[in-house]
């Protein structure tokens, strides 16, 4: 049981032990069985759930094999949970800990984030930033609250291409403030921190790991329905920690058709379903160019390969964003929140298809009184379960952001 409470429930962010989640440990001559209670019937995050529950019970020498079994809490139980989250919302605690993920890695808890989506690419210049800026822009456009974590330490351009300055500073309860756009996206980048952002970030792997987890959770994101997250390029140590350290719900992958070879992709893509990250789809960017004087479509760069690349990969193909000269300007200027495209419109909608799903999945499972209250879409995302706990301190490691 003690090494169950290191156990953190992906979606609540609390220990399962504490949240009441182990319904049966069962140790027999080296075999250990646990069953855990969840709160929604196929909930989506289960199987990082399983997974974490394995590490934190397997130890080499005590343990030979650890099987868990889920079962779905009752109404009663569900109930239960509930008022005993909103009891203690208002009080702070530290984390105690969370599964161990990686030599010296923890997943950190999801406090009152929703939906925590990263965009990945096999390689820089492809226009991941791009695309996670106005996919951010898009979803802030629909009315919700969006955060973005520009998490590409080496090549920071999110703050710049959504026209975000300034230093973010300690907010009263000791999490970091983060800095708002035109439209109220909230962003954080390290290049918000760094005295002077025009030097290159040059940090060691266990330092550049310390300043990614800080930059997430020393943050006071404060209630989000979605935090995009855009990483670094490739396979390197930095996307490693993030798929290690947050609690992801769903990977985009961007790439274009310059990609000399489909491998750097699949080699990402790789990355991300080996870290038990849902791929949701690929987006091609760059894809074609379409002539300001007579709207014909020209390929510059040979035939459009995102649709062919998606399906080998075998990944839902989310569209196609042609070359437009308006996204470089406005992306100098800072002001891409005023780009859209029909094709991010689309994602965003299937985006919000599968929130309302998650949050339908839970409701069923919910008594009929708390649905009745919950009557838009918005406040039924927001009356999940999980009650957002305040701003909780994280210890961080070597290299301590400053911010003052
Ligand atoms: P990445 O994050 O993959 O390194 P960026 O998003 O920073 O790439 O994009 C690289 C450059 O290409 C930026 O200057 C950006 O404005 C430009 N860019 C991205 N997508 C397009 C596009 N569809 N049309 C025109 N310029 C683009």
């Amino acid at each position: 049981m003690e090494r169950l409470r290191t156990v953190l429930d992906p979606e609540i962010g609390r220990s399962i032990v504490d949240l009441n989640m182990v319904r049966d440990i069962v140790v027999d001559n080296g075999n250990v069985t646990v069953k855990i209670a969840l709160t929604v019937a196929h909930c989506p995050l289960a199987k990082t759930l399983q997974t974490d529950v394995e590490n934190a019970v397997r130890k080499p020498g005590d343990v030979k094999s650890v099987r868990v079994d889920t079962t779905t809490m009752t109404r009663k139980e569900l109930e239960e949970l509930r008022a005993r989250l909103q009891a203690s919302a208002s009080r702070s605690s530290p984390p105690k800990g969370g599964p161990m993920v990686g030599p010296g890695i923890e997943r950190l808890g999801r406090r009152g984030i929703r939906s925590i989506i990263a965009i990945i690419s096999g390689k820089g210049g492809v226009g991941k930033s791009f695309v996670t800026s106005i996919l951010a822009s898009e979803l802030k456009r629909h009315g919700y609250e969006v955060g973005v974590l520009d998490a590409d330490l080496t090549g920071p351009s999110i703050a710049k291409v959504l026209g975000v300055s300034g230093k973010p500073y300690k907010g009263p309860n000791g999490g970091i403030v983060p800095l708002r756009t035109e439209s109220g996206i909230k962003v954080m980048s390290i290049n918000l921190v760094l005295d002077d952002p025009s030097m290159p970030v040059i940090w060691r792997g266990p330092i550049v790991n310390s300043v990614i987890r800080q930059l997430y959770w020393d943050v006071d994101w404060g209630e989000l329905h979605y935090l995009l997250v855009d990483l670094p390029p490739g396979t390197s140590d930095a996307p490693l920690t993030v798929f290690q350290s947050l609690p992801l719900d769903g990977v985009i992958v961007v790439s274009s058709p310059q990609d000399l070879a489909s491998m750097i992709v699949s080699k990402a893509v790789n990355m991300a379903k080996k870290m038990n990250a849902p791929v949701l789809g690929l987006i091609e960017n760059m894809s074609y160019l379409k002539c300001p004087e007579c709207g014909e479509t020209m390929n510059i760069f040979g035939e459009p390969k995102g649709q062919k690349l998606a399906s080998s990969l075998e990944l839902p193909f989310l569209g196609a964003i042609p070359l437009d000269p308006a996204i470089a300007k406005l992306s100098d200027e800072g002001r891409i929140e005023e780009y859209s495209n029909p094709i991010i419109v689309g994602i965003v909608d299937e985006l919000r298809t599968r929130a309302v799903k998650q949050a339908e999945q839970l409701t069923q499972a919910l008594p009929i009184a708390v649905v009745h209250r919950a009557r838009t879409i918005d406040a039924l995302l927001l009356s999940h379960v999980g009650v957002i706990p305040s701003h909780e301190s994280f210890n961080a490691g070597p290299t301590a952001i400053q911010v003052s």
